[in-house]
């Protein structure tokens, strides 16, 4: 009976056991031809570009590490195609590491490539721009370790030689002109707001590491500021601008609520961003037809001539010097239609003075009590 029992479990666990080799070998045989196709073009195109750029090609088939390393413009360069099974298959990823700081450690045993270019700022641009770059990202990039290695890893297979290349000199690109994108600092937040904000670009988690680095540096020297800053070009004070980013917890599976991506207080012109070149004091606003220039700064104030100005801007103060009824009356009717939500807020502090000589009828001094504070 007890023999009975054992060959019966027996049966079973070999049975399962064949129908668990058996399933197996079944979907390898069915992909084996497609696999081999897929191993023959990664091995073209990576020993091509391991030939090209003097790096070291191991190729040792599906079961074995499949890499492509070596020095590259003067980086480390560490290209892997990683395996893993889920559900019975076996699934390839492939995972692209460019680091400075390995570099070193390798420069004795590989020559630098002939690749090497001069980096411009200008080259910045393209960085933001999706449509001008040459191909789309098919993962996303990421930037680690203090900005000196840069990864890329893609659920499935790249061997497409050309791709491959633009991937290396975009990552490489992206090394070298690091410290001079966080440089520009305000004048590039609105473009990496643009790619922070577009979930389908490859270049979103480097954006919100930028605007970090760049917020990072901006806080402790104009947070404390006790006196308004002014930016000249825009007219507008500096503020704090909160950059709030999250990823869904549809995208983040593992996450139970929404993960948070970036949240940096970036400060700089409340309408262009910029952080380095502000005027100190108050922005006042002058109504005086005998002010000659359109605009002088003096006793800490940014002063602008209504008459030359004509357009709305972030003013502290409306000084009335010498204007009749009608000029203060249009002046008003322009700023109460201006459509800018961050200046109708504003204008509700905003105080207004009238020179001692300057006639003013009952009317319009009403006008200004209604739109602004009486000093
Ligand atoms: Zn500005």
């Amino acid at each position: 009976m007890f023999t009975i029992i054992l060959i019966t479990i027996l049966v079973v666990v070999i049975g399962f056991l064949w129908y668990d080799i058996g399933s197996d070998y079944v979907y390898m045989t069915e992909r084996s031809h497609g696999m081999k196709l897929i191993k023959q073009r990664i091995n073209d195109s990576w020993q091509a570009l391991a030939d090209e750029h003097n790096l070291i090609f191991l190729g040792g088939g599906f079961f074995k590490k499949v890499t492509l390393h070596g020095s590259y413009r003067q980086y480390y360069l560490n290209l892997e195609l990683k395996k893993r099974t889920e559900h019975k298959q076996k699934l390839f990823s492939t995972y692209l590491t460019i680091s400075s700081t390995q570099a070193n450690s390798q420069k004795n045993t590989h020559q630098p490539s002939s690749q090497t270019k001069p980096v411009v700022i200008k080259d910045i641009v393209r960085f933001f721009n999706k449509p001008s770059l040459k191909f789309s990202l098919k993962a996303p990039l990421q930037i680690a370790e203090n900005q000196q290695i840069i990864t890329y890893n893609y659920n499935g297979v790249n061997s497409e030689k050309r791709y491959l290349q633009f991937l290396f000199d975009l990552m490489v690109d992206l090394l070298n002109l690091y410290p001079e994108i966080i440089e520009q600092e305000g004048d590039i937040v609105a473009g990496l707001l643009t790619m922070l904000n577009d979930d389908t670009h490859g270049l979103q988690l480097i954006a919100a590491n930028l605007l970090e680095n760049i917020a990072n540096r901006t806080a402790p020297r104009l947070k404390d500021k006790t006196t308004p800053l002014i930016c000249p070009m825009c007219l507008a004070h500096c503020i704090p601008h909160k950059i709030i980013k999250t990823v869904s917890k549809a995208t983040v599976k593992v996450a139970i609520k929404d993960v948070s991506m970036l949240k940096v207080t970036h400060y700089g012109c409340r309408l262009c961003y910029q952080s380095k070149n502000f005027v100190e004091g108050q922005l006042v606003v002058v109504l005086d037809h005998t002010m000659q220039a359109e605009r002088l700064e003096e006793n800490n104030q940014l002063r602008i001539n209504w008459f030359k100005h004509k357009n709305p801007f972030d003013f502290d103060v409306v000084e009335i010097k010498q204007a009749s009824d009608e000029d203060v009356e249009r002046f008003v009717v322009q700023i109460k239609n201006d459509t800018d939500p961050g200046r109708k807020e504003h204008y509700k502090t905003t105080t207004y003075i009238i020179a001692l000589d300057c006639q003013l009828n009952h009317n319009t001094h009403r006008i200004l009590e209604r739109t602004f504070i009486n000093n």
